[in-house]
């Protein structure tokens, strides 16, 4: 389903202008005459509610702190005209790695998976990026437009419907074997594989990452997808062929080899991906056995694993011995000291918990893992007011992720607080893709507010759902 909505939005976007592949602009610019950049971003938008209210996708501190930390590395190499991003991770184990005009980019979790290090996973990074910043996706859209017009008329005007919450009436005809027709042609063509490779590679190299990883990654993908029942999801989109992974061998032997990065984050995030999705149950005995000859920074991630495994089945005290064999270079991680902070809570040492978090954040004010911890901590702990403010800073920092919203939802309920209670719950529906019932939480903001007599805050929510409600308006058609 998920494609689909990136085709149907594209489509939507880059439809009935009649404007040849050779007039969009070729380098660097991710707006071109057929939308403007306005839309473009209202799109992309869009398209991610979609993606929420169709995916389960983890909105972890620390795996969204490494991703934002991971793009904004490659970004300044890439040629990206616009660089106010949405990240997002989507929760499955399938290798897939994607890149939505209007500044989105997303990977599975399951990369982890396949990835041996941050030099691999940052080529596939790099790849989706060079698609972005060349309009490839407008490009193939508009490619496959003039080939079959009628069909792709069709599916817009299913996708429209589906779009502005109408699902009944579009649903029927979104499944249908001509979406399917259209999705095929839009796997990138083999010249902007090669470019996003040749590109990619650049990008690669300048960040400071080896060349080399990016022949390995194709390599490994093949190997996957030789050994997989069905073909990876990334590679339906992005064609791979023995050419293009001979192309990356012999371009990378241009450059030395430089060492791989393999960080804390990098490591214990991907012992995530193992223990989310193959290793389950098993995963506290596995880990165990791997620390015996586990060294370095390998062993901390362990450890960090090991007592996040302890929190879950409410054995603190075994939680913190973990993190106390922790080495003194990643003992002083504000992941580590967040998830030290949960053990004490859960041990009934809240003070400690929250004093501990509050002089962290004193070293580290903007880390998410301390300022969602602390915020949940308080509300945990019936001290709701106190976790407002935190989260209100929160949400202006991640306006699109539903899960500060909701928290600050749940504090401002605790605290008695019921129009931003409404308001905040109104936001997390809207950007999970429940606009509907986004819309119900922002009209009951409004009476209450109304009640109490805020006139400030009722006329600023009005006009917040004025324009949600005219947000169809915006879009290109
Ligand atoms: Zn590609």
């Amino acid at each position: 389903m998920k494609k689909l909505f990136v085709l149907i939005l594209f489509a939507l976007s880059f439809s009935g202008k009649g404007y040849s592949e050779t007039e969009l602009p070729a380098l660097g610019d991710s707006t071109s005459g057929l939308i403007s950049l306005q839309q473009e971003q209202e799109l992309g938008s869009l398209w991610l509610r979609q993606l929420r209210a169709n995916q389960a996708t983890i909105d972890d501190p620390l795996l969204i702190t490494w991703f934002t930390d991971s793009i904004y590395q490659l970004v300044p190499f890439s040629e990206l005209a616009v660089t106010d991003l949405q990240l997002v991770v989507v929760d499955s184990p399938q290798l897939n790695a994607f890149a939505v005009p209007g500044g989105i980019i997303g990977i599975n979790y399951g990369l982890f998976l396949y990835t041996a290090d941050e030099d691999e996973l940052a080529s596939v990074l790099s790849h989706e990026l060079v698609h972005l910043s060349q309009r490839h996706f407008a490009r193939q859209v508009e490619a496959a437009q003039r080939r079959n017009p009628i069909a792709l008329a069709t599916l817009l005007a299913s996708i429209i419907l589906i779009a502005t919450d109408n699902p009944d009436a579009g649903f029927a005809g979104l499944v249908s074997s001509q979406a399917a027709a259209i999705q095929s042609q839009l796997a990138y063509s083999r010249d902007f594989e090669r470019e996003a490779d040749r590109l990619g590679m650049n990008i690669l190299v300048q960040s400071g990452m080896d060349a080399h990883a990016m022949p390995e990654m194709f390599s490994s993908m093949m190997e996957a997808n030789r050994y997989s029942s069905s073909a990876l999801e990334f590679l339906m989109t992005h064609p791979l062929t023995p050419s293009r992974v001979s192309d990356a061998g012999n371009r990378a032997e241009q450059y030395p080899i430089r060492p791989r990065t393999r960080s804390f984050e990098f490591l214990a995030l991907k012992l995530g991906a193992e223990r989310r999705y193959q290793l389950k149950d098993n995963s506290a005995a596995e880990f165990r056995q791997r620390l015996e000859n586990a060294r370095g920074v390998d062993r901390d991630a362990l450890l960090y694993q090991l007592a996040d495994i302890a929190l879950v089945q409410r054995e603190p005290q075994k939680g913190m011995n973990y993190l106390q064999q922790v080495s003194a270079e990643y003992r002083q991680h504000p992941a580590m000291d967040a998830l030290q902070a949960k053990l004490l809570a859960a041990d009934n040492q809240v003070a400690d918990a929250t004093s501990l978090l509050r002089q962290k954040l004193l070293i580290h004010p903007q880390d998410l893992s301390l300022r969602e911890t602390l915020s949940r901590i308080l509300i945990d702990t019936n001290r709701p007011a106190e976790a407002i403010p935190l989260l209100k800073d929160l949400t202006a920092d991640y306006p699109q992720m539903p899960f500060s919203w909701s928290l600050l939802s749940e504090a401002a309920n605790a605290a008695g607080d019921q129009v931003l209670a409404y308001r905040a719950l109104g936001e997390s529906y809207y950007f999970s893709g429940r606009r509907q019932d986004a819309v119900q939480q922002f009209r009951s903001a409004i009476r209450e507010a109304a009640r109490i007599k805020d006139f400030q805050r009722e006329s600023a929510i009005r006009e917040r759902l004025r324009y949600i409600e005219a947000s169809d308006d915006r879009l290109p058609g």
